[in-house]
Formats: structure tokens, sequence, C-alpha cells
């Protein structure tokens, strides 16, 4: 149980990390903050600088059992936040919009929990990942050798989902978060006078043959195996001039399946593409890959462990809204581990995640809290209590 100075520590410490976000590859500062106040809770052991600022606390019994991760995420955004709170943030242009600060407290929660009343059996490992916004933080928590060591069999993650009713939380088994990868096209000709265009080798007309062609690769529509969605998201030409016929040109665009599997033959379909409308026009062409995510997709076992641990503390859970086309990082615990998303509501009118007034809601501190202590004593029981099997 949560007591109620943990309540106030834990609320204070989350408005404290609000007040100075650190953005994805940059979390050095709130990695050391977390690590202090791991530290009294005595865990066997705390990695850091985990696939960059990665801190995983490991509470272990030294009894044979299951390996169960808690997975919060370090990083801010850099978006300008709108706030009147007094904990809003002081860096220009960076914000915790995302609910990242609240989501390491519900780790913290379970920490003093586990501190007071160890498990008795296995281990409990609390993930706090670095950089998942631009999704490269979790593939480098995996990649990173230390992390072979605490490799779980189960891992859970909340993320608050505003659009839902407060407490409630939806999971399901199967695709909750959708597959993407962001993909710069740089198309390379040569600059004319603005008189002579004839004399230099323009994108322009490339880039508008290519706009509608790469979006009919992905249309959206139903959100089954097939779905593939690409959305233009930055187009530039050449420079803001009249003089000058344009000579380069760069087309971002964000690729996006229900499988990692599409993910591979609709990137394939697009640089093919924009590789024949590039030839045609006798222009040169580059690519490049940011914001690379997999598909997040619940274990059947794992999600099946949350909605009981849920349903024992009555917590109203169901698929409603699933799955959801945007991405999120903590699909790649799932490769190796049986992993579930559990998506918690802050009510139906609150304000949206990466919107500037958006802030975690420190009223549902305790309910995430209770369903990650339920989730751990159901698996792995409390040390010296009788009645645990
Ligand atoms: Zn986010
Ligand atoms: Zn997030």
């Amino acid at each position: 149980m949560l007591t109620n100075s943990d309540k106030i520590e834990l609320t204070e410490l989350r408005r404290k990390l609000h007040q100075y976000p650190e953005i994805s590859g940059e979390e050095a500062e709130t990695a050391k903050t977390i690590v202090r106040a791991l530290t009294p809770l005595t865990p066997t052991d705390i990695y850091v600088n985990l696939g960059g600022h990665g801190v995983a606390a490991v509470f272990d019994s030294e009894v044979e059992g299951p390996t169960l991760m808690f997975r919060a995420e370090l990083d801010a955004l850099p978006i300008q936040e709108k706030s009147n709170n007094p904990w809003a943030s002081t860096v220009a242009g960076k914000a915790h919009l995302c609910g990242h600060d609240g989501h390491m407290m519900f780790l913290l929660a379970l920490a003093r929990m586990l501190s007071r009343a160890p498990i008795a059996r296995g281990k409990v490992v609390l993930m706090f990942q670095p950089a998942e916004e631009d999704g490269s933080g979790a593939r480098a928590v995996v990649a990173d050798a230390n992390y072979q060591e605490i490799k779980p069999d189960y891992a859970f993650a909340i993320h608050i989902e505003p659009g839902k009713p407060w407490g409630f939380v939806a999971t399901r088994p199967g695709l909750i978060n959708c597959a993407s990868q962001g993909m710069c096209i740089k198309l390379v000709g040569k600059t004319a006078h603005a008189a002579d265009p004839e004399d230099g080798i323009s994108p322009a007309l490339a880039i508008a043959s290519l706009i509608p062609a790469l979006n009919n690769l992905g249309t959206g529509g139903a959100l089954d195996d097939n779905f593939r969605l690409v959305t233009v998201t930055h187009v530039n030409i050449g420079e803001a001039t009249f003089g000058i016929a344009p000579g380069d040109g760069t087309l971002y665009i964000t690729l996006r399946t229900a499988k990692d599997q599409s993910m591979h033959s609709i990137v394939n379909d697009a640089k093919n593409l924009a590789t024949s409308i590039a030839k045609e026009h006798k222009l040169g062409i580059e690519f490049s890959v940011f914001d690379e995510f997999s598909a997040s997709i619940n274990d059947e076992e794992a999600t099946n462990i949350a909605i009981n641990a849920m349903d024992a503390l009555n917590i109203k859970n169901g698929p409603d809204g699933l799955p959801m086309r945007a991405s999120e990082d903590f699909g790649v615990f799932g490769w190796d581990a049986k992993a579930a998303m559990l998506c918690m509501g802050p009510g139906e009118h609150y304000a949206s995640l990466h919107n500037p007034d958006y802030d975690f809601p420190d009223d549902l501190l305790p309910l995430g809290a209770s369903i990650f202590e339920r989730i751990t004593r159901d698996l792995l029981g409390t040390k010296n209590d009788d009645s645990d099997q």
C-alpha cells in the first residue's frame, strides 16, 4: 500500500522533474535524480547508463522465480509548455508533455512498496528507459550487454491515454501500437538562374509527383494486419529566393504499419518508387531513416495477468479504443519477454499527449502503482507472508 507521505513526496518529486525536463538522449540529470530516489530503498542492484542514460533497479528475492520488469521513460519533449502551474517547465522549448515524469513515479512507488515488503521469489526490475520519444531508447537498452543480466520474463508498462474515462484502463492481447518509421528522401539536382531553369535540374516536378504517389502506398483505413499509412510531414525545395531555380529538395514521410514485417515491404516500396521518379527526372537520390518504432504487441498471458490484477482491484478495463495508430517504444521489450501495455484514462476531456497544456494527472499515481504492486504480489508473493503460496 502507498502511504499518504508516499503520495505527497512522489507528487513533489514528479513536479520537480517536470520543472527540469530533458529530451531524448539528454536525460543525465533526470537519471541522477532517479538513482538518488532509489538508493535509500536499497534495491539489490542499480544499473546506470543502460543504452544511454537508462537506469534499472533490481529487487531480487534470491529465490528462484520469474523476473518481472516494469517500464517508465526518462525523456521529455522539444515543445514549449503552456501552463500556469507553479511546477511548469523552467526550460524554454522543452517540457514533460507525454506524462513520462508521472510514469517514473509509478515505478518509484512500487520501489517503496517492495522495499517495505520484499518479494518472496523471483526478481523485479524497474526500468527507466531513455529516449522513448524518438524510438531509439528501448533498442539501445536491449542491445546493452548489461541488459542480459536483467532480461525479464514478463514486462509491463502504463501510459496515460487522454480521451478515456478517469481510471479506466484499455488493454487487450494483440496489437496495441503500430510500427512506424520516419524517412527523409533527398533529391539532388543542379541550381540554375531562374531565367534559365532548363540549364539546371530542378526537383520540383519530381516532388510534385512523389507526394500523391507516396500517399497511395498507404492510405490508412481499418487497423487490421494489412494496415499501411504514409503521411507526408515536411517538404522543402531549394532556397526562399526568386532568382534561383532549385537544385535540391527534401521530402519527409512517416510510414506506419500494423506489423514489423509489413514495415520492411512499405519501406522498399517507398524507396523503389522514389528512385524511379528521381531517375525519370535525372535527379540523384539519398535516403535516411529516423524514429524507428517496432509494433507494440501485447502477449496474451501477460495481458491476462494484468487484467486479473485490475479485476481484483475493481479497476474497470477493456479493449476500448485499441489498437492505436500511434507508436510506442515499449514494443521492443516484447521481442523476448511476455509484454503488456496498459493505457490508463485521465478523463474524456483531458488535454491530449504532446499538447502544450498536457500535465500528468497526479491523482492517478496510487491507481497505477496499485496495479503494478498487485501484478508483483500475484506472481512473486510477499516474503514471510504465510498466506502466500
Ligand atoms: Zn510521447
Ligand atoms: Zn509517452
